[in-house]
């Protein structure tokens, strides 16, 4: 299953679609521009070029058709100067036509269709032979046209320019509409170009993101156009490889999901092996425990009286003489010897003697109170410790011990025995073994002060 690549979320700056319709529109409007710029100079120009042409066919056939004989006349005759205005009226292009005398040297009015006054106007030097033929146009604000009529006549026609300003005011009209046309053919092609370069770029986006949502088969058969056929050849050629590497992968991935479930399932057997072995490991371990326990237990027990043995009592005062130094306590030990006790083997039998033992040793155990302990220290001798009690008070409970237990005999058919105690503290003031060598001497002395007593050093 492939996972759907998460659409990007970028911004940018103007679409390819936009900034090709506003490249192909101001391209457009620039063209038109220069054409309408172009054709409207060049319109003026000849528009100007035939006005002056037919001023001066004008200004010619004006000139053409008045009598020489009138013209030769010293003053100008009303018939003349009516042909004058007759003509300029009829004709659309003239707005005045004067007729200069320049008999005397200088340039006067000899007639008139208008009231213009006299203007100065630049003579050109006038042939004899081109008289009556050659019209000279004259430069300046209105067109003019100057013709020699004769030796001294003149001939000066001003030009009517209301016709040529409505011609250029038409041609403005006409450039200006031509010009809009095209504006909007202009933006109507850049569209049509914008929407085709989108519509290519938009098939080619599809493409990318087909291939990028894992569908390498093209679905659309239309040719791409020739100018992207390379790029359309790359696109489905990359398509090709992609399709390829995702088929291996695949295949790399489905056979290292097999390995894997197979390793899974190695793994399990061995972890249930181990498991397995686990839990007899642990009961090895705990029946090891066990039989440690009992070990130490039994290393630490006499067997006959099943009260400490004499290494089971001598690791216990150690451990009290050490918190004794940590904690600043103290303890008493008392050692008591069965008075006279080989006798008792020797009347009684050694069973009785042991049995006698076991008495004892049962009777001591009844008489321990929390934190005290009783041990068999040696053949018929045990040994008593009473943490934190006081001297005084451990004399007076080995006391009460010897009393109890030689009131009366232990066993039936038994014999009464007495015990002999010697007592000691041990407060950390010297060793551990002194503090017995101590109780030992004062067992020693309660047997020479004669048995069945209790005697403190
Ligand atoms: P005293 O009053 O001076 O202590 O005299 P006693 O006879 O008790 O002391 P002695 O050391 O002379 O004798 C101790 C006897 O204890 C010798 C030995 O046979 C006996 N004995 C030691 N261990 C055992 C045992 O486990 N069982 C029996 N039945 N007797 C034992
Ligand atoms: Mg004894
Ligand atoms: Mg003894």
């Amino acid at each position: 299953m492939r996972a759907s690549p998460a659409a990007p979320t970028r911004s940018y700056k103007q679409s390819v679609g936009r900034r090709l319709f506003y490249t192909h529109l101001w391209v457009g409007l620039a063209l038109a521009l220069a054409v309408a710029l172009y054709f409207y100079f060049a319109a003026e120009q000849a528009l100007g070029s035939a006005y002056d042409d037919r001023l001066i066919e004008a200004t010619r056939a004006l000139g053409l058709v008045l009598d020489q004989e009138q013209l030769k006349q010293t003053r100008a005759p009303p018939a003349l100067q009516q042909q004058l205005v007759g003509l300029t009226s009829r004709h659309r292009l003239l707005s005045e036509a004067v007729i200069y005398d320049r008999s005397y040297g200088s340039l006067r009015v000899w007639a008139s269709s208008g009231t213009t006054p006299t203007e100065a106007i630049p003579l050109p030097p006038i042939d004899e032979a081109e008289m009556r033929e050659k019209v000279y146009k004259l430069d300046g604000e209105l067109p003019r046209a100057l013709m020699a009529l004769s030796a001294d006549r003149l001939l000066l026609v001003r030009a009517d320019l209301h016709e040529l300003d409505d011609y250029l005011l038409q041609l403005r009209r006409n450039g200006a509409v031509a010009f809009i046309v095209a504006v909007l053919l202009s933006a109507l092609m850049a569209s049509v170009l914008a929407r085709d370069a989108r519509r290519i770029l938009k098939r080619f986006a599809l493409r990318c993101q087909q291939i990028a949502e894992g569908r390498y088969q093209s679905e659309d058969d239309t040719p791409p156009l020739a100018e992207f056929a390379e790029f359309a050849d790359s696109l489905e050629a990359m398509a090709g490889r992609l399709a390829r590497t995702d088929a291996e992968r695949s295949s790399a991935l489905a056979q290292a999901e097999t390995a894997s479930a197979k390793l899974e399932d190695n793994v399990r057997e061995r972890t249930a092996e181990l498991d397995r072995l686990n839990v007899l490991l642990r009961k090895e371990i705990e029946q090891r425990c066990q039989l440690e326990a009992v070990l130490a237990e039994a290393a630490a027990t006499d067997p006959l009286t099943r009260l400490l043995n004499r290494r089971g009592m001598l690791e216990l005062l150690e451990q009290l003489a050490e918190r004794t130094h940590r904690q600043r306590r103290h303890f008493c030990v008392a050692i008591a010897d069965i008075d006279h006790f080989k006798r008792i083997n020797d009347t009684h039998g050694h069973a009785m003697g042991d049995g006698v033992l076991a008495a004892v040793a049962e009777r001591l155990r009844t008489d321990l109170k929390a934190n005290e302990e009783a041990a068999r220290w040696g053949g018929e001798e045990f040994l008593l410790v009473w943490p934190d009690l006081p001297l005084a008070d451990a004399e007076r409970r080995a006391d009460s011990l010897r009393q109890g237990l030689s009131s009366q005999a232990l066993l039936n058919d038994g014999p009464v025995i007495t015990l002999s105690f010697g007592l000691a503290e041990y407060s950390g003031l010297d060793t551990l073994d002194a503090c017995l060598v101590r109780a030992d001497r004062a067992l020693y002395r309660a047997k020479e002060a004669g048995r069945n007593r209790v005697m403190v050093n």
